[in-house]
């Protein structure tokens, strides 16, 4: 399985993962955060190669709050319909960046197989790791027709 340190940064990766970071920096200043204070910004690379990005949208009622990473993905979605995830990227501005939470992984899973997750910083420090690593056994859609 593939992890960088922490103190891997976003200027010495590949164009690929800059180009994602720019989505996601972009996208994270849509944040509509005003409950939390919390800007995030996610950007999805598709095995299509298309980048979709997405911000976290809270709301009074807490229940409707949606995070970036499913704001990118039901974004996603709902432009090109089923599609398989290669590389998620999560931004805040917090010193340690933020993994996805439980629910975004559980989504994630349901459009990629083990993608790239990466959890950077603004600053561009970031880490990497397989999803399989950070949720080893997510709900499949093959538990739902076995008996
Ligand atoms: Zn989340």
């Amino acid at each position: 399985m593939t992890t960088k340190p922490i103190s891997s940064n976003i200027a010495e990766s590949t164009e690929e993962v800059r180009e994602l970071f720019r989505n996601a920096v972009l996208a994270r200043e849509k944040a509509h955060c005003i409950y939390s204070g919390h800007k995030v910004g996610a950007a999805i690379r598709t095995n299509t190669g298309k980048i979709f990005s997405g911000c976290n949208v809270e709301n009074s009622s807490y229940g409707g709050c949606i995070c970036a990473e499913r704001t990118a993905i039901v974004k996603a979605v709902s432009e090109v319909g089923f599609l398989e995830i290669s590389d998620v990227l999560v931004v805040t501005d917090s010193r340690d960046p933020w993994p996805p939470c439980g629910m975004c992984l559980q989504v994630i899973g349901e459009f990629g197989k083990n993608p790239n997750i990466y959890f950077a910083n603004v600053k561009g420090n970031f880490s990497l790791k397989k999803f399989i690593e950070i949720f080893s056994n997510p709900f499949r859609r093959g538990f739902l027709s076995s008996k």
